[in-house]
């Protein structure tokens, strides 16, 4: 179900001005208002899923749909060979600010570890 409040929501309907990098179906692309890296995309189901808690069996066709999508973007975008980093925050603890499932992909630079 669609959140009335819920940002990504929102630019997913086309509420908010907000640079689309790709779309399809079920997944869009947007850039970060906050970019951490040189590359820093939103891969953001369009069906409102509140935190990686709430993915069901049946959304796996959807998650492996949103990896592919990632894939993809780092081909495209020549920053796969070099590699790049995916990262999903999940609740307080992981970070997670925005409560729609969101899987952040960040390139073009080298990432170090651990996370802060
Ligand atoms: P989280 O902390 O939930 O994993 O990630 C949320 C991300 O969404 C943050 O990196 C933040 O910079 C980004 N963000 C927050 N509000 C907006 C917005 O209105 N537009 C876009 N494009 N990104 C946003
Ligand atoms: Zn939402």
């Amino acid at each position: 179900m669609e959140n009335q409040d819920c940002i990504f929501c929102k630019v997913i309907r086309g509420e908010m001005k907000t640079e689309i990098q790709y779309q399809d179906e079920h997944v869009v692309a947007i850039k970060d208002i906050r970019p951490q890296a040189p590359v820093h995309l939103l891969l953001v189901p369009k069906r409102h899923i509140s935190t990686l808690l709430s993915v069901k069996d049946s959304d796996q066709a959807l998650l492996s749909h949103i990896f592919q999508t990632a894939n993809e973007i780092a081909r495209k975008g020549g920053f796969a060979d070099n590699g790049f980093r995916i990262v999903i925050n999940c609740n307080p603890n992981g970070g997670q600010t925005v409560y729609h499932l969101h899987v952040h992909l960040l390139g073009g630079r080298f990432m170090t570890w651990p996370p802060g």
